[in-house]
């Protein structure tokens, strides 16, 4: 399906702000701030939206759940000549390095005592690769520990030309 990423973005963002997470214990609602610069720019890519959804409810789902109370999540949208880059930043908890490489394997999880107090099975960010390369895509973490991570997805991306517009009408 074609959509454009920047209307895709916003409206599964606008689901986020409506949710107030709660904690494993429902004992606890957690605040945090989605700050969007998405540009106005419409990027039209080919994906399969409910499978790219699922990959994006992941992240944002962890950059609430390894993040304390208040934070503030940055999406961001940029784009060059046939890459799109949607990144999405928080200000949790952050990956050690040694373990950056690995938490896009099965099952796997940072720190179990810290990770299993959370909930979850660790297959999150493994669907999430699975479905990027699909769509020819990159998916990759960059993280500073105590300060917070940074995932990116990159998909291919053709420019509109002017020709495909003749081709329209
Ligand atoms: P699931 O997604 O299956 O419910 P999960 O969130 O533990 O469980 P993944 O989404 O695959 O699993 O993430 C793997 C591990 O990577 C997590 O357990 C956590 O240790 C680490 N991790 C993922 N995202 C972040 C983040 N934004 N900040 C800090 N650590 C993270
Ligand atoms: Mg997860």
């Amino acid at each position: 399906e074609f959509v454009n990423l920047n209307d895709f973005v916003n409206h599964i963002l606008n689901r986020f702000d409506m949710i107030v997470k709660t904690d494993k214990n429902k004992s606890h609602k957690k605040k945090y701030t989605i700050n969007r610069e998405l540009g106005s720019q419409a990027l039209w890519v080919e994906i399969d939206t409910d499978k790219m959804m699922q990959v994006i409810d992941n992240i944002m789902n962890n950059a609430i759940k390894y993040s304390p109370d208040g934070g503030v999540i940055t999406v961001r949208l940029t784009q060059n000549q046939n890459h799109v880059i949607l990144s999405i930043s928080d200000q949790g908890l952050g990956i050690p390095r040694k373990d950056l490489g690995k938490i896009f394997d099965r099952f796997y999880r940072v720190d179990k005592a810290r990770s299993r107090a959370q909930g979850g099975t660790g297959l999150g960010l493994a669907i999430a690769k699975e479905i990027v390369e699909a769509h020819h895509g990159r998916i990759w973490a960059d993280s500073s520990e105590g300060r917070g991570s940074t995932f990116y997805i990159s998909l291919p991306y053709e420019p509109m030309t002017e020709e495909d517009d003749w081709d329209e009408v």
